[in-house]
């Protein structure tokens, strides 16, 4: 059994869009979810799971990937609803606090696993961070969690080599410009095709530039992808990168609307879907996850299942037995989800030997 710490900023219910008077599926419920269905599962038993106090971050911390404009700017939008840093972002009066908590949370579930005290981690936080660069803001994203803590690990625990993994739907394109230039940083990102879906960047041919050419990798999952298409890819592209690179930390930007039930989006991924995933990268590297978006109503299942993957469970049943071979069978999916495969592999062929 792996012990797996828990971070959660228990301050995110201020940040919330009814305060300024319209409603957003970035909102406070989705974190009340996932605490009530934990709490139900018993997983936070202390054993298994542990949930860790968290100190807010500092502007500092936010500083080593934001610039001051942008953080000054944020803090302003504060004392007036009618202000917002970017689009599809809202900020609430007390929302410059409830960002300090979650970066805290994200710094603390690094600090756990760096130090040896976890294994693996969860930050639990609101709002999502991947789609935030450093002076830019949009898709509910103000400051960028992974990337905020990759410079942490990197200034204050010496790391020389950290791999971010976004799993969630939409692309990362905030964290691939914080670290486009950064060959000390490898960008994975594996999200709904980008002709398809917000923010509508992030496209196989997006690889970095130099000097770090090859460091920032996009696979565009074709819609109605699911279990079967992510296996391939992970174990012939994640696996391979990230044997070569050998990252010190993999930070995983977790996102939950790659599920089959998410209305927003069009992949298919089920339980066992994020479980191999998780089980596979858990098993081979010191993970340290952090929520993004996913705004259905079983994030708490899969928040869950994401746990005892870590945790080292085997024990996980799946909810549906049909969307593997939907998808297995539905040939337009497979041969574009091949095409996009050559075409990435092509692409990265003179950096990585895939
Ligand atoms: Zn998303």
């Amino acid at each position: 059994m792996v012990h797996v710490g828990v971070t959660l900023n228990e301050n995110h219910y201020l940040h919330d869009s009814l305060l300024n008077g319209f409603p957003c599926p970035e909102n406070p419920s989705r974190l009340k979810k996932i605490q009530e269905y934990l709490k139900y599962t018993g997983l936070l038993d202390g054993v298994r799971c542990h949930i860790y106090n968290s100190e807010p971050a500092t502007v500092r911390d936010v500083l080593r990937v934001h610039t001051n404009e942008y953080v000054e700017f944020v803090k302003s939008c504060t004392k007036d609803p009618r202000l917002s840093p970017g689009k599809d972002v809202y900020i609430c009066p007390s929302s410059f606090d409830v960002l300090l908590g979650a970066t805290g949370c994200v710094l603390n579930a690094g600090d756990l696993v760096v130090t040896g005290k976890c294994k693996h981690s969860f930050a639990l936080i609101r709002p999502p961070g991947h789609h935030a660069g450093p002076d830019t803001s949009s898709g509910f994203c103000i400051f960028n969690n992974s990337g905020v803590l990759a410079r942490y690990l990197q200034e204050v625990h010496g790391l020389e080599r950290i791999a971010i993994i976004n799993i969630d739907a939409h692309a990362s394109d905030g964290t691939h410009a914080v670290f486009e230039a950064d060959p000390s940083v490898l960008c994975i990102s594996i999200h709904q095709d980008q002709s398809t879906l917000y923010p509508y960047k992030g496209f196989i041919r997006d690889i970095g530039v130099r000097p770090a050419l090859g460091y920032c990798i996009n696979m565009e999952m074709p819609p109605e992808s699911s279990n079967p298409e992510y296996n391939v890819f992970y174990d012939e592209v994640v696996d391979k990168v990230l044997e070569k690179f050998h990252p010190q930390m993999v930070i995983l930007e977790c996102g939950f609307d790659a599920y089959h039930k998410e209305a927003l989006t069009k992949l298919n991924l089920t339980i066992t879907g994020y479980y191999q995933l998780i089980v596979k990268l858990a098993g081979k590297w010191n993970i340290v996850s952090l929520l993004e978006g996913g705004y259905h109503d079983d994030l708490g299942l899969l928040t869950s299942v994401v746990l005892r993957a870590l945790a080292g469970e085997s024990n996980i049943k799946d909810d549906v037995d049909l969307i593997d071979l939907l998808a297995s069978r539905h040939a337009k999916t497979r041969k574009d989800f091949n095409n996009n495969l050559s075409l990435l592999k092509m692409r990265l062929e003179p950096y990585w030997d895939l």
